[in-house]
């Protein structure tokens, strides 16, 4: 049966024969977006980890954390994405940048090299850089887009605009790489527009892939503190699934969908996935288009 939507998974079976699981980095950067040189305090939700609770401390060697995670696959898995994911890992001079890199590099088990960060930093030097990996493996570049709507933007204290994203995801094309964007489909200030808007300019950006995002709430964040005075309500489960279809229903079909779902830290979590584990939304999402006899694709008109 053919797949409702283009899963990573069987983007990397086609590609690798096989699954290529991600290896979670923690590199000891930090934000521009906390330092004060594009922001102050971060973007509302984001906490003392800058999205890297499922990785190791950056205190552990880069190629200690890869063997020490690799081990607990214990044979499941023999391919592997070495996922730089903590905070933003373009923040630092480009000779820092090619030995942390590099370091990521412990032996071909190693197919994919995927570097996350903000799409406002990424100089053209670095971005040379990330390329020149791509003559040794494939290679993910995945930008915080989070929305295309500006006053979504402010309110999450992004510190970068609409135009920036474009901009950096321009530049990555010129140099053939692959580029993912990421985006928190239930901001409560998003309506169902903006999303339509998310996924056909991506579409029309051509990017390789999308990671959606359920916004979770973390303890001492700013958004936590609006959470407990009542300032800030999420939406509801029912508004993601919606979300999420519609979202779909408008993107390329030939866009792989890295994410569906995100899983939220198990401590420190006051909102998360509505109280349900991952793979239950997972699962209430795909029976839903399966229900709808809907799938990604249906209704992109570009
Ligand atoms: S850009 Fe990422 S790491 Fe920086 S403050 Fe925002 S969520 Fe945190």
């Amino acid at each position: 049966m053919k797949d409702i939507y283009y899963r990573l998974i069987t983007y990397n079976k086609n590609k690798y024969g096989a699954k290529v699981q991600r290896i979670p980095i923690n590199a000891g950067f930090t934000c521009p977006n906390k330092t004060g040189e594009k922001g102050k305090g971060g973007c509302i939700f984001c906490d003392s980890t800058g999205s890297g609770f499922a990785s190791l401390s950056s205190k552990t060697p880069i190629n200690d954390q890869l063997n020490a995670m690799i081990e607990r696959y214990n044979g499941r898995a023999n391919m592997f994405m070495a996922y730089f994911q903590s905070n933003t890992n373009t923040y630092a001079p480009v000779h820092v940048l090619k030995k942390l890199y590099d370091s990521s590099l412990i032996d071909d088990r190693i197919k994919i090299l995927d570097i996350s960060t903000r799409p406002d930093c990424v100089s053209n030097d670095v971005l040379d850089l990330i390329a020149s990996y791509k003559e040794k493996l494939d290679v993910f570049l995945e930008f915080g887009a989070e929305s295309f709507n500006t006053n979504t933007l402010k309110l999450m204290n992004r510190g970068h605009t609409v135009s920036e994203t474009l901009d950096a995801v321009l530049r990555a094309h010129k140099r053939k790489l692959d580029v993912v964007l990421h985006f928190i489909l239930d901001f409560p200030t998003d309506t169902m527009e903006d999303i339509i808007e998310m996924a056909e300019i991506s579409s029309i950006l051509g990017v390789h892939g999308v990671k959606l995002h359920s916004l979770y709430i973390a303890e001492n964040t700013k958004l936590g503190e609006m959470y407990k005075n009542d300032d800030f309500k999420p939406l509801t489960l029912n508004d993601y699934i919606e979300r999420v279809i519609t979202f779909l229903e408008h993107l390329s079909p030939n866009i792989v969908i890295h994410r569906l779902v995100s899983e939220p830290p198990k401590e420190g979590c006051l909102f998360g996935l509505w109280g349900l584990k991952k793979m239950k939304v997972f699962n209430m999402i795909e029976n839903e288009m399966k229900k709808r006899n809907t799938y990604q694709g249906r209704l992109y008109k570009f």
